[in-house]
């Protein structure tokens, strides 16, 4: 099945911006430019008043919390944690944990996001969900290692290994998920970090989110968690470390050491009031920053062109830190670095050979006229209600705005009752 995106308007790898055709032959972008002679497109989607961009990387999300979103807001992390997650976490099975994650990529893919970065439980029915709707993941089995079924989540990783990564035609790669150094001690990192040896995986783990999670792990080990992650090796394979708020300056030394990469996810870190991660710094290292939303964790959002306009805006507030952000290299962190931070070489541009992962929002209307600079209106003026259209590994899945794998009734109503059986609140409707 060929494509052709005709008189679009392009983001270009390194930020060009310009008028032209994308060619996309199967699941990959053969040509952009001209039309050659040779093309033969069996579908033409019109470009006229379209940006095309590379779709969305969001490089932290635990999308199946969807579930609990805004069943309890505006608390700090442990206490919202403690007291109102895990408790509900606890009653919730697998049908729940798909329907969530139906919920989440339903709202990503029309909000413009091709990739996702996940790590929760019962991670064989978010594959499920990615197979069937067509989006592409990168997929961890969270592990609590102080919880009674540590050892147990550490085995479904590891079959979850076996048996997705690499399906979905490629678009499912499957990584280790410790969740944290303050849920996970030493030893069972260790263990963790001999299977991720065994299958030649990378690992998602959260690292120094919160000023207390610092001190704890100061006062518990004499080091840093980036520092007690490097003392125990977890940095020998490919990490993506989620959040990286407080850092010291050997920390951030450390990081760009072991090439580390960061998901960035401010949207989260001023939610929960954690802090505003030093990017600036970890840039000026060549450190790999992507962007996520955490979502729906407690940001409650899947919104990559939110987390976009913030990772800008807040990095100007931040005087702590040294470099602006400006929308270019903002729209890049949730797209190419996006996809180096999630481990994936082959989407997060637009440039022949790469996966047809391309989002095009519509250019009519107040938010994007005058247009001096289609960046700079994407990032500051544009929102994501405005996606007209997404393609991920060269298939249509959104459509002038409607899903074309999802059917997004079912969805609500399965994730209404889900929701009303789980926290016994009757729910508005
Ligand atoms: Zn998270």
């Amino acid at each position: 099945m060929n494509n052709l995106i005709k008189n679009v308007l392009a983001v270009l790898t390194g930020g060009t911006v310009k008028k032209t055709n994308i060619m996309v032959t199967n699941d990959k972008i053969s040509a952009i430019g001209d039309i050659p002679e040779t093309f033969k497109a069996d579908n033409i989607i019109d470009g006229e008043d379209k940006l095309a961009i590379p779709g969305f990387i969001n490089a932290h999300t635990h999308v199946s919390m969807t579930l609990l979103r805004s069943y309890a807001d505006d608390m700090k992390l442990m206490d919202w944690l403690e007291n109102k997650i895990w408790p509900i976490e606890a009653k919730m099975n697998k049908d729940d944990i798909y329907w969530g994650a139906m919920l989440g990529i339903a709202e990503m893919i029309k909000t413009g996001t091709t990739t996702f970065v996940d790590m929760y439980g019962d991670m064989e029915k978010v594959a499920q969900a990615v197979e069937e709707t067509g989006i592409r993941a990168v997929l961890s089995r969270g592990m609590i290692g102080v919880a009674p079924n540590g050892q147990q989540a550490l085995e479904e990783n590891c079959s979850l290994f076996e048996d997705y990564n690499g399906a979905a035609d490629g678009r499912i790669t499957v990584m280790f998920g410790p969740h944290a150094p303050y849920t996970c001690p030493p030893e069972f990192l260790q263990k963790v970090i001999a299977k991720a040896q065994k299958y030649n995986a990378e690992i998602h783990i959260h690292l120094a989110e919160t000023e207390n999670e610092v001190q704890d792990c100061k006062k518990q080990y004499g080091k840093t968690p980036i520092a007690l992650m490097e003392s125990i090796g977890l940095f020998d394979q490919g990490v993506l470390a989620a959040h990286c708020v407080h850092l010291t300056t050997e920390d951030i030394d450390i990081i760009a050491k072991h090439n580390v990469r960061v998901a960035h996810n401010p949207g989260s870190n001023l939610k929960l009031a954690s802090g505003i991660a030093p990017i600036g710094k970890l840039l000026e290292k060549g450190i790999c920053v992507g962007l996520g939303t955490d979502g729906t964790s407690s940001n409650n959002n899947l919104d990559m062109l939110e987390e976009i306009n913030l990772a800008a805006l807040i990095h100007k507030a931040n005087t702590l830190d040294p470099l602006l952000i400006p929308a270019a290299q903002a729209l890049n962190m949730g797209t190419a670095a996006g996809a180096k931070a999630a481990g994936l070489n082959n989407t997060g541009e637009l440039k022949p050979g790469m996966k047809a992962d391309i989002t095009l929002f519509s250019m009519q209307g107040t938010q994007w006229t005058p247009c001096y600079d289609p960046i700079s209106l994407l990032v500051y003026s544009a929102n994501a209600g405005m996606v007209d259209t997404v393609l991920a590994d060269g298939k249509i899945l959104l459509q002038k705005g409607k899903l074309t794998t999802i059917d997004e009734e079912k969805v609500i109503y399965t994730v209404n009752k889900s929701a009303q059986r789980l926290t016994g609140k009757s729910l508005l409707n």
